[in-house]
């Protein structure tokens, strides 16, 4: 193990302790107790026509579940909350609550503090996991069958509302592993302890899924063959591809994607046995580059900065997830975008030049300024890639209208891979739920 600290130069591993580490990536909001949840959720008002339920985009009963975590059933109140968004589990720690339900809260707009939904959410699916129990049992078998391509929350919330309406299911994923962004992407600090592993085994109890890793669309299986196969195909294969930065430079070493430096970092045993830099600069505005700068910081690198193209306002990232950056001390540098990545065979500088708006158009002043880097971490959005041909497209994603049905009859697809919806887990969850619907009902004749 090198002998580093945050003020070694270069990219190198083992720059704080493993106990600073595992402080540095413990769970970003820890659970409630019993006592502090049923407290928590006193604070609702029950309303009538409850603006929470309409901002959460799988409309879960937001205060049916506070009631009964409040009347202390807290596993009902799970059921409430997986009967319609199956990774309620997952959602309670990853969902940007306060641009959700938490904003939409009336506690929000009259005291600026809302009933912490994400957090009661939380302690209801862990009681109910943590018992080990899955709350619903399969219809009788329909004899149909249908392929789920991509196994991310869009293609396991489909699966596994497919299976409970009795059919059988397949889920390909082109990864050794199912999970999807949970697994490989959602920060580290946001998902403990393996959460999405065992969220995933406790999903398939429901039976009636089997899952096939090591197969990709495009490669180890063809859109033709699942059509002849199985009865309908949908197809939630997410967004794998990463977009260049088109400034020169860009191919020097110490230049990656933010999203190959999280996958690595969420399937590293040994967080002290992860390479960072000292001076780390990301480029981007949304929670990717968010959780790059915040877990390259958390890693010991001394110096971190993103540095965002339009106005801090218009990031994607919410204000929730700006806070926390510079709250961990990364600094945010906004309205300047890349022109050149400089160095001697590796980066070491990153040019930007300064924005601005005219007329709705984001242009260059001419003024320019350098970064020190000695790692540089692309985070300017993912790119649809292995869509079928035979699929229309929306611009750069799988056209689809209503429940998910694309250009092809028998063919649905959701989450980040369609049109429509914003890139969020829940999002996900809630078409991948929406479409298996749709398909239930085509397949049994009503459509
Ligand atoms: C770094 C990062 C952090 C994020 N943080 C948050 C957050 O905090 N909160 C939030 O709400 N959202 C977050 N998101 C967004 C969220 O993760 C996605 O919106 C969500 O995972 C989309 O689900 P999906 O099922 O559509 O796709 P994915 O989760 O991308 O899953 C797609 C699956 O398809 C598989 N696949 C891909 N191509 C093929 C193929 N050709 N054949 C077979 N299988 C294939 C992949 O291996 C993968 O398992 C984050 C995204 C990133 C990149
Ligand atoms: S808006 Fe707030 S107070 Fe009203 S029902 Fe929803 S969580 Fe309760």
């Amino acid at each position: 193990m090198p002998d580093a600290t945050p003020l070694t130069p270069g990219i190198t591993s083992g720059r704080l302790s493993a106990e600073t580490l595992s402080q540095n990536f413990d769970d970003l909001h820890p659970a409630y107790a019993p006592h502090e949840a049923a407290v928590a959720a006193d604070r609702c008002y029950f309303c009538h026509d409850a603006p929470c339920i309409t901002a959460c985009p799988t409309d879960i009963d937001i205060p049916l579940f506070l009631r009964q975590i409040q009347t202390g059933t807290p596993e009902a109140a799970a059921k409430t909350i997986l009967s319609q968004n199956i990774l309620g589990g997952m959602c309670a720690r990853v969902c940007p609550t306060e641009t959700l339900c938490e904003e939409a809260c009336v506690r929000e707009a009259a005291e600026g503090k809302p009933v912490e939904i994400g957090r009661l959410q939380r302690f209801a699916t862990d009681t109910l996991m943590r018992a080990g129990k899955h709350p619903f049992t399969r219809a009788k078998s329909t004899g149909k069958s249908v392929a789920v391509v991509g196994a991310g929350p869009s293609g396991l919330s489909c699966a596994h509302r497919l299976a409970m309406h009795g059919h059988d299911v397949v889920l390909f994923d082109a990864r050794a592993k199912a999970g999807g962004l949970n697994e490989f992407g959602i920060a580290a600090y946001k998902s403990t302890d393996g959460f999405a592993a065992q969220e995933v085994d406790w999903l398939l109890k429901i039976g009636g899924i089997t899952v096939e890793t090591g197969q990709r669309l495009g490669q180890e299986l063809s859109l033709d063959e699942l059509q002849n196969e199985y009865d309908a195909v949908f197809i939630g294969i997410g967004l794998s591809g990463v977009n260049s930065l088109r400034a020169a430079g860009e191919e020097r070493e110490g230049v990656s994607d933010a999203v190959s430096f999280i996958a690595d970092l969420r399937q590293a045993s040994d967080l002290s046995g992860l390479p960072v830099g000292r001076d780390v600069v990301v480029i981007g505005g949304g929670m990717t580059a968010v959780d790059a700068a915040v877990q390259s910081k958390l890693l010991g690198a001394q110096n971190v900065t993103i540095v965002y193209r339009r106005g801090q306002d218009q990031m994607g990232a919410s204000r929730f997830e700006q806070d926390l950056a510079t709250s961990k001390g990364v600094r945010i540098v906004a309205n300047a975008q890349p022109v050149a990545i400089h160095g001697n065979g590796a980066v070491a500088e990153a040019e930007f030049e300064y924005t601005t708006t005219k007329d709705g158009t984001l242009k260059g002043t001419g003024e320019t300024f350098r970064i020190k880097a000695d790692q540089l971490f692309k985070a300017i959005g993912q790119t649809l890639e292995g869509a079928p041909e035979a699929l229309k497209l929306d611009g750069r994603k799988i056209a689809v209208t209503g429940a998910g049905r694309t250009s092809v009859k028998g063919i649905w697809a959701g989450g980040d891979c369609a049109s429509g919806g914003d890139d969020l887990t829940v999002t996900a969850v809630a078409e991948g739920r929406d479409a298996a619907e749709d398909i239930h009902s085509t397949l049994m004749g009503g459509k």
